[in-house]
């Protein structure tokens, strides 16, 4: 088994669906080696086209071995690093040209940077080379993208018969609750890393709101001394969403919480909302938005859907009625109740949707959309210090008032 194989097996312990999912479709066109330069920089990032093919060029600090490969549906083209820093003098992810629609960067894991080129078209790279410095110009890593068919694409890179390993699909493992005496309050901010998550008008990224928001509720709850408080992520980094549910999971947690900021065509939407899983969508929007917070995983590059469908409905069979009743309580008697006292609710406040995120069959556990970075008023609000703090305030005293009123219903 290839190192780049091992390395991928040992990042996605669980997931048969995307091993086999990755195996179809690495390709791969760099080595496995890192180089792992100490601060290594990323100092700008230029993409060109000429002539059909697409040409994208990356400045570096120093030499680096790229590990480049391709993932379907939708076509994409990932290119990871050793860990980077983005020195750039302005922020690059957004909109490609040519053959790559849409640019994404950012840590994915610890000791990993990840590229992630949205293709236009399926598309292979016909050409990969680095340059040394010359001139005044910087190390330079060149990709040129040229289209070609999906049955190319798929066919050229798919492993020999018989070299994929093959892993079991297993449930999760029973769990195991560690004791412990103070209930265990898992905090989960969205997106991060690689995945930015929603843009709002003036630019920010929702993974950064997400971020400075579980911060302060983390923050607030460990200085109550009432709670184990768990972070999934303090930095910019790039979880897939299982691993978030296995997390909370792994810490026996009481209460999930998953913070997110929200987008909406139409700017005028603002207010907070909260949502607890459903099987079926509560209703179209909430679907759209749980299918738009799901591809987390697309963006990232890795379609780590953990689990078979049929091993996904049990869990969600697993559910039990009290999960999901706590969950909802949680939301709705404890969250909106707070929340509405201090800021805008969106028309009605509390709603389900089918999360991957709240997943967890044991665990009660919600996703709150803090308000639209869409909307210019509430951009501003959900940027500002005074209207955070009140925010973490009101979600602290909440879980406060939730873990009062269930003590004795603890799962
Ligand atoms: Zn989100």
């Amino acid at each position: 088994m290839s190192l780049i194989l091992k390395q991928i097996l040992a990042y996605l312990p669980h997931s048969r669906v995307t091993l086999a999912a990755v195996l179809t479709c690495v390709m791969l066109v760099g080595t496995a080696g890192s180089v792992a330069a100490a601060g290594l920089e990323v100092r700008d990032i230029r993409i060109g086209v000429h002539d059909g093919a697409t040409r994208f060029v990356v400045d570096l600090s120093d030499k680096v071995e790229p590990r480049v490969f391709g993932l379907p549906d939708p076509f994409r083209v990932v290119i990871d690093l050793p860990e980077v820093n983005f020195s750039l003098s302005e922020e690059r992810i957004g909109d490609g040209a040519g053959l790559i629609s849409k640019l994404r960067y950012g840590l994915f894991r610890p000791g990993t940077s990840r590229f992630v080129l949205d293709l236009t078209t399926p598309a292979k790279v016909a050409k990969q080379f680095l340059l040394r410095p010359e001139g005044g110009k910087p190390w330079r890593l060149v990709l040129d993208i040229q289209p070609t068919t999906r049955a190319d694409f798929i066919a050229s890179m798919r492993p020999k018969p018989d070299t994929a390993p093959r892993v079991a699909s297993k449930p999760p493992p029973p769990l195991s609750r560690p004791p412990n005496e103070k209930p265990v309050v898992v905090i989960d901010a969205g997106h991060g890393g690689v995945d930015p998550g929603a843009i709002g008008v003036s630019g920010v990224y929702e993974k950064k709101i997400a971020l400075d928001y579980s911060r302060d509720v983390a923050k607030r709850l460990r200085a109550t001394g009432l709670y184990k408080v768990v972070m999934t992520r303090d930095r910019d980094i790039f979880l897939p969403l299982r691993e978030r549910v296995r997390i909370a999971r792994a810490a026996g947690a009481d209460l999930f919480l998953s913070l997110h900021a929200n987008t909406h065509p139409k700017r005028a939407t603002k207010g907070f909302s909260v949502y607890t899983l459903s099987t079926r969508a509560s209703d179209k929007e909430a679907a759209a938005l749980a299918a738009l917070e799901n591809k987390s995983d697309v963006i990232g590059g890795v379609d780590l859907d953990g689990y078979s469908d049929d091993v996904q409905n049990i869990l969600i069979d697993f559910a039990q009625a009290k999960t999901n009743e706590l969950s909802v309580k949680f939301a709705r008697g404890n969250l909106v109740g707070e929340i509405g006292q201090r800021a805008r609710l969106l028309g009605r406040p509390w709603r389900s949707a089918g999360f991957a995120v709240l997943k967890a069959p044991d665990v009660p556990s919600v996703l709150l959309e803090l308000g639209y970075i869409s909307n210019p008023a509430e951009e501003r609000l959900l940027m500002s210090k005074a209207h955070r703090e009140k925010m973490s305030a009101a979600i602290v005293r909440a879980v406060g008032a939730y873990f009062k009123e269930t003590q004795n219903a603890r799962l």
